[in-house]
């Protein structure tokens, strides 16, 4: 059941805060309903769905004009101001529909030629659909029940049942001018009726009112809801899950590497994030003896294939049996299909298309799940959120009569469409884009600026930390798309199980960032055994232990990687009652070397970092306090007491890892961060 949302308080809040002018609190109320709307997945996700309002304003001439504002591209409907739904004059738009026929281009130029503010964004493809429909409020969604309803090729009838002639049906037509025309002509024909079923596409519903439209929707919603759940009764078990996810996953992750490398001619070639999707429901949908045809029927509704692709990619357990060959093999084949795919539909559309990449934006994995797959994980989360609705709409629709989506000429348009390939490397990615970076401690000090230096290039992060609650602070100022977890690394299979938990999360790891630690101060003729085995536990077998566990990662995926330490100034030049800390740190920094020698075939770089003297959980301000009173300074000179007299911050720090890990030809490397120190510097 999708819940109606609308509250009469919170609507009167909008109200009053649009003011007096009736325009502005038309508009208001259409920012709150949108708003509702986008809150609910099961209705629109990732800027899917549009709505609008028609209102009159005065221009500058003091003459009322006909206004119509409408969803902005680059907006989501659940974070929607009114600056989000540009104002366009009407009469344009009415006068647009005696032409036989208008190019997309010359409909968006139009459209932004009559924009109220010139600096507003892009109208919505649907705006003249939006403009012909004579309702004040007029929505569009993209609901889980309604397409599967939308796919079904007994759609006519069941419409028929469900509504009677409430909801009219338009024929499939690519977004744009054409749809706009006949969903006009179609609704003139039937001026009663409460919303339109666009095939294989979504639904609209419109009022006079913002409420009206809003609650027709989750009416109709519901009432194709209630039909289906009278007829579904059988539940498919979810089946057995494969224990394997972290062997398969970054199988995965290389074998896709390796093929786009081949597509793209570039050795360097950045491996995809991955995002599981493991719910029953997902896990169910794999067990179908069926997943290799649903796999060839296309999408739920148009706009997803520019997001998923039109088909998925199918791994069976007859192909996770041959390993990494067995996947490369699947994903050429796959990519193989693709090109043959753009090659027939651009010769039939007369060319002038660039293909974009052949490799899958989805893949269903029997007892495994289903995964998004993108540059970053943005696009590998959007990817799955649709996939994982695909499923739903697909099993619905297969229940009651089947589901049959748009066919491929149709598909093709929409996936290269022409405004769609305008975008096309407008935007540069990051150095660091889509790398997967995991840093322990990566709440303390060092750990934190790290993750956010790591960020600032694209990198994806995965924090590892003992505090549990400084984690949560640190993953919210991260930010949607990272993720943390909570261990201590001291532990039996503590390294592992976070390695595991970056791998279910990403589908793999390009570069670890070595960090936590801590310091244990006493004099070496009166050390406690268990002192100096504590620090050895944290200082040099937790860094061990995480090199382990990543290389075995970095080994599955087959593309490099890099292993990069937090290891210290105490490693070659001692200071006195730090030997429990500077024994391990030393024995850490030959780890480097060591590590260095036995990857460099795996095409694996690994570096660190000796820093001195950075305020952090190890040097805390009373500790410094102490230093400088024993060095009779004051904390400012002693911070600064190096060759720049200047103090070293975490952020250098972290800026040196960046440094590291963009340096393509540079491994077996400890670089200073210390502003300088004779007696501590290499070589
Ligand atoms: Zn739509």
């Amino acid at each position: 059941m999708v819940e109606n949302l609308w509250n009469d308080k919170i609507a009167a809040q909008f109200l009053d805060a649009a003011g007096d002018d009736d325009a502005d609190r038309q508009l208001a109320l259409r920012v709150y309903t949108s708003r509702i709307i986008g809150q609910d997945p099961e209705l629109v996700m990732h800027g899917g769905g549009n709505t609008s309002v028609k209102v009159r304003r005065k221009d500058l001439f003091q003459n009322s004009i006909d206004v119509l504002h409408v969803k902005g591209s680059g907006w989501d409907l659940e974070t929607i101001e009114a600056e989000g739904l540009p104002g366009v004059r009407m009469a344009p738009l009415a006068d647009l529909r005696n032409l036989p026929s208008l190019s997309d281009e010359e409909m968006v130029n139009v459209q932004r030629s009559n924009l109220l503010d010139s600096a507003a964004p892009n109208p919505s493809v649907e705006t003249l659909l939006h403009a012909y429909i004579p309702h004040k409020f007029v929505d569009h969604t993209h609901a889980t029940a309604m397409l599967a309803l939308a796919n079904m090729p007994d759609v006519a009838k069941i419409v028929a049942e469900i509504f009677g002639a409430r909801v009219v049906l338009v024929p499939y037509i690519m977004p744009g001018f054409e749809l706009a025309k006949t969903a006009a002509d179609i609704f003139d024909a039937n001026p009663d009726v409460e919303g339109l079923l666009l095939v294989n596409h979504g639904h609209f519903t419109f009022s006079n009112t913002a409420r009206g439209s809003y609650e027709l929707m989750i009416t109709h919603v519901n009432e194709v809801e209630a039909w289906f759940d009278n007829r579904t009764k059988s539940k498919v078990p979810a089946g057995r899950a494969l224990e394997r996810r972290t062997e398969i996953l970054p199988m995965l992750r290389g074998a896709l590497t390796r093929v786009m490398a081949k597509h793209t001619g570039n050795a360097d070639q950045s491996a995809p994030v991955l995002d599981l999707r493991a719910s029953d429901a997902a896990l169910a949908f794999m067990q179908r003896n069926d997943i290799e045809e649903l796999a060839t029927r296309g999408v739920a509704t148009p706009d997803h294939v520019i997001r998923t692709k039109g088909y998925p990619l199918v791994l069976t357990r007859q192909i996770l049996a041959d390993g990494p060959d067995g996947l490369e093999r699947a994903i050429a084949e796959f990519a193989d299909r693709y090109i043959a795919y753009f090659d027939r539909q651009n010769t039939r559309i007369g060319g002038g298309k660039t293909m974009l990449s052949p490799t899958p934006n989805l893949a269903w994995i029997e007892g495994l799940g289903l995964v998004g797959i993108g540059p970053t994980a943005p696009t590998a989360r959007i990817a799955a959120d649709l996939g994982e609705q695909t499923l739903q709409v697909m099993t619905l629709a297969e229940a009651n009569g089947g589901f049959h989506s748009i066919g491929e000429n149709d598909l093709f348009d929409m996936e290269y469409w022409s405004l769609e390939q305008a975008k096309l490397g407008k935007a540069k990615p990051r150095a660091l884009e889509g790398k997967i970076v995991l840093v322990t401690g990566g709440a303390g000090a060092i750990g934190m600026a790290t993750a956010k230096a790591f960020k600032a290039q694209g990198a994806t992060l995965f924090l590892v930390d003992l505090d549990a609650a400084a984690l949560e602070t640190s993953s919210a100022i991260l930010g949607q798309d990272h993720a943390s977890f909570a261990v201590n690394l001291v532990q039996t299979g503590a390294a592992e199980n976070a390695v595991e938990a970056c791998v279910a999360r990403f589908g793999g790891l390009d570069i670890l960032v070595s960090n936590a630690g801590a310091a244990w101060a006493h004099d070496m003729a009166s050390m406690p055994d268990d002192t100096l085995r504590n620090s050895f536990e944290l200082n040099f077998f937790a860094h061990h232990h995480m090199a382990q566990a990543a290389t075995n990662v970095l080994r599955h995926q087959g593309c490099g990687g890099q292993l990069l330490f937090n290891v210290s100034k105490q490693a070659v030049n001692p200071g006195k009652n730090f030997g429990a800390y500077g024994l391990p740190k030393a024995a850490t920094f030959f780890l480097v070397k060591q590590l260095a020698l036995e990857l460099g075939a795996n095409g694996i770089r690994v570096n660190g970092i000796n820093a001195d003297r950075i305020r952090s959980g190890l040097l805390t301000e009373e500790f410094i306090a102490q230093r400088s009173k024993s060095r009779n300074l004051d904390a400012k000179s002693y911070m600064a007491g190096n060759l720049l007299q200047r103090e070293v911050e975490a952020h250098h720090v972290a800026d040196a890892f960046v440094a590291l890990a963009l340096s393509e030809r540079t491994t077996a490397h400890v670089m200073t961060v210390d502003g300088g120190n004779i007696e501590a510097s290499l070589r």
